[in-house]
């Protein structure tokens, strides 16, 4: 994990990376956050800990997840590119790795119950199923508005035994879901965990989940010398929503200079259309979900309503890692629109016969928009599998 001497892209003692980060919330959570705080490095550090995490991650989530060499989409980009198969998890994308190890923690804290949020209902359904896994009582907060566009997600969680309940305050979406989560948390502080689904929300959050998802990178490593004999590629991709698939994936590579990092956001229907997700194209610094970061946000600072055909990518700010990232320039932002990403997602279809999730084809729609040279090793973290996307693939029709 962390290097203590170099520590310029982690978090330090007081919750922040750079300028970003720290914990801002409502004096009631303090408890809450104070006790994860104190106790969460010394947990998840633990051999037993790591122990029971590795074996659940190779039983049950399915890793290692490969390495592919996309000999085809190689030719087409002039490199030689490698696809990180997180779409190959169990649950289809990488949001399990994080709550498997947070549901590890909260049964060390000594836990009975977990509550969660959700906004397209991946989250939701990664949490109920390491709920079902051990036998915790679960609740999901999910806006109302999303609920009706996200039916089977909902119903997934049902039958995984966790207790879907509608946010029925503001727009009914995401962030009163949120907010609802929140609420049940701060009363019911002494047996319930709160788990956050992605590289945001206050300290020591990002820095956990960050944690949890880092064996995305610690697998290409060992992965890469097999297959090349350099642990180190030219190029690492990853799309970014709130941020936790690209903080796995770029982890072990953060102090590699030589590495290039690559995130690519959501540009909705183009980046100045009014209608993106392109956070460090637009955003500016503000606190969100409890920490201090880039999101977009109008004159008087009221948060900017995303969009993106991505359900997964339709958040208005990234995690504090990502801001102190983009803002020291250690990782490219770059984004890719709508139909950019759906034609990349067609094309590594017909390409490699493997349909990706939306998000995931974001990631290869910026590959066109690089130069490589015929010896480079591109990554492409593949965060998630298509098939809860069909609906949307066949929307689009053009294939
Ligand atoms: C949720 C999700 C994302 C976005 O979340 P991050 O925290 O940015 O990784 C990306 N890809 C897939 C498949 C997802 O389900």
């Amino acid at each position: 994990m962390s290097n203590k001497q170099n520590t310029r892209f982690h978090v330090n003692e007081q919750g922040y990376y750079g300028q970003f980060g720290g914990a801002y919330i409502p004096e009631m959570l303090y408890p809450n956050v104070e006790e994860l705080r104190e106790n969460y490095l010394k947990i998840i550090q633990q051999p037993d800990f790591k122990e029971e995490f590795d074996h659940l991650l190779k039983t049950y989530v399915g890793r290692p997840t490969p390495l592919y060499h996309a000999k085809r989409l190689s030719e087409k980009f002039n490199a030689t590119v490698y696809l990180k198969r997180e779409d190959l998890c169990h649950t289809g994308a990488h949001k399990i790795n994080n709550t498997i190890g947070q549901i590890l923690l909260a049964k060390r804290l000594g836990k009975e119950k977990i509550v969660a949020e959700t906004g397209a209902g991946q989250h939701g359904v990664a949490t109920a199923t390491v709920c079902a896994l051990m036998g915790m009582e679960c609740i999901v907060y999910m806006g109302k508005i999303d609920m009706e566009r996200q039916r089977p997600n909902v119903e997934r969680m049902r039958i995984l035994g966790t207790k879907v309940v509608p946010a029925l305050s503001g727009s009914m979406t995401l962030k009163d879901a949120t907010n609802e989560a929140m609420r049940h948390w701060i009363n019911n502080p002494t047996d319930t965990h709160y788990i956050i689904g992605s590289v945001v929300g206050p300290h020591p959050y990002p820095d956990m989940v960050a944690r949890f998802q880092s064996v995305i990178s610690e697998e290409m490593k060992i992965q890469l010398t097999e297959e090349t004999g350099n642990p180190f590629p030219d190029y690492v991709f990853a799309c970014v929503g709130g941020g936790s698939n690209a903080a796995g994936a770029f982890y072990h590579y953060l102090h590699d200079e030589n590495v290039n990092l690559v995130a690519v956001e959501a540009a909705g229907k183009g980046v100045d259309s009014g209608e993106s997700a392109a956070t460090t194209a637009l955003g500016k610094p503000g606190v969100l979900h409890g920490s201090k970061t880039l999101l977009m946000q109008t004159q008087d600072g009221q948060v900017v309503e995303p969009y993106s055909i991505s359900a997964g990518l339709d958040y208005p700010g990234i995690g504090p890692i990502h801001a102190h990232l983009f803002d020291t320039g250690r990782v490219k932002f770059v984004s890719a629109t709508d139909d950019e990403a759906m034609n990349a997602g067609i094309q590594l279809g017909r390409l490699e016969g493997i349909i990706p999730a939306i998000e995931s084809a974001h990631a290869l729609a910026a590959l066109s928009q690089f130069e490589f040279d015929q010896d480079d090793i591109v990554v492409v973290n593949l965060s998630g599998r298509g098939d809860k996307d069909l609906e949307t693939y066949i929307r689009w029709g053009k294939y």
